[in-house]
């Protein structure tokens, strides 16, 4: 496999670090999802530019400091697609690190290396969709880490999660935060449908700023469903008429069982579920600008 780091395009194994990195040790980094949908004639990067903008506000929350604007980074996962000759949908994981040894805590002024990897991918979660426990461990709180950083340390607590919702059988974790509010999945935001109305947590309750959160807000508005973005209480979970999981990975996933209550795959998550497919794959005229085509 190859790919991009700092302007050149390398095989994987000359692309390393020392293991005294900071990242590694200490966290400190930041990273991307994105995917690419091949629909039988070109391949189309979904809201790569959004993407990329995300990774350089990521990096400013946590006072790093990444040497490309997001346009470099557009262009540069483009190049690294191409360089691999990729035809099939794809996962791509750009992540900004330091590669150099350091053992001190203070990273004022140390120089952030970026690489951009693409792998071929299929479906994150089950697509007919998946049984969901709310764990004990709590989502990390903002006034303890920057939840809305996408930053590489935050997700020891989404593992956590993710270990402790498949030791009890489950497939997935959801996450409260510490006043006990739904917030998220390990890897997704949650959208869960009450006596008609579509609802998901707000950004002030401490999730990340979800990219395919934002495109099924826009997506329900045309479709014509009420979106409330509302805290949501554990017993408004357990009373959901629907419940889905999104996310670059998880896409639109039902969620069909939450702590051994059984769910319906409902028709609101259907809709959404079809829609998004139709935008993502280009057969919606209206949102190709969400698409940047590799070839
Ligand atoms: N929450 C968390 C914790 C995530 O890791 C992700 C995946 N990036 C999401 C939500 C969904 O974000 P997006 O739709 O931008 O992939």
């Amino acid at each position: 496999m190859r790919i991009w780091v700092d302007g050149r395009i390398v095989e994987d194994r000359e692309a390393t670090v020392s293991v005294l990195s900071p990242t590694l040790n200490y966290g400190f980094g930041v990273f991307e999802g994105i995917r690419a949908y091949w629909n039988g004639k070109n391949l189309y990067v979904f809201r790569l530019a959004e993407h990329m903008e995300r990774l350089l506000r990521s990096a400013r929350i946590i006072g790093m400091d990444i040497p490309y604007t997001a346009e470099e980074l557009v262009k540069a996962t483009v190049e690294t697609i191409r360089a691999n000759g990729y035809r099939e949908d794809l996962y791509i994981r750009p992540v900004a690190f330091i590669a150099k040894p350091q053992i001190g805590l203070d990273v004022r002024g140390v120089q952030a290396s970026v690489a951009i990897a693409a792998l071929p991918f299929g479906k994150y979660l089950k697509a007919e969709g998946v049984r969901a426990a709310v764990v004990s461990w709590r989502r990390v709180h903002t006034s303890m880490m920057p939840v809305m950083a996408k930053a590489t340390g935050i997700y020891l607590n989404s593992i956590m999660a993710v270990l402790e919702a498949k030791s009890r059988g489950y497939d997935e974790a959801i996450l409260l935060n510490a006043e006990g509010k739904v917030v998220e999945g390990s890897g997704e935001n949650i959208f869960v449908v009450r006596r008609g109305i579509l609802m998901t947590p707000p950004v002030e309750d401490g999730i990340l700023e979800g990219i395919t959160r934002e495109t099924v807000i826009t997506l329900a508005g045309e479709l014509g469903i009420h979106v409330l973005e509302k805290s949501i209480s554990r017993e408004e979970l357990y009373t959901a008429d629907e419940a889905f999981f999104v996310g670059t990975a998880a896409e639109v996933t039902p969620i069909v069982e939450i702590d051994g209550r059984p769910l319906p795959r409902g028709p609101i998550t259907e809709r959404l579920a079809r829609k998004y497919r139709e935008v993502v794959l280009g057969q919606d005229e209206k949102y190709l600008g969400w698409l940047t085509p590799v070839y």
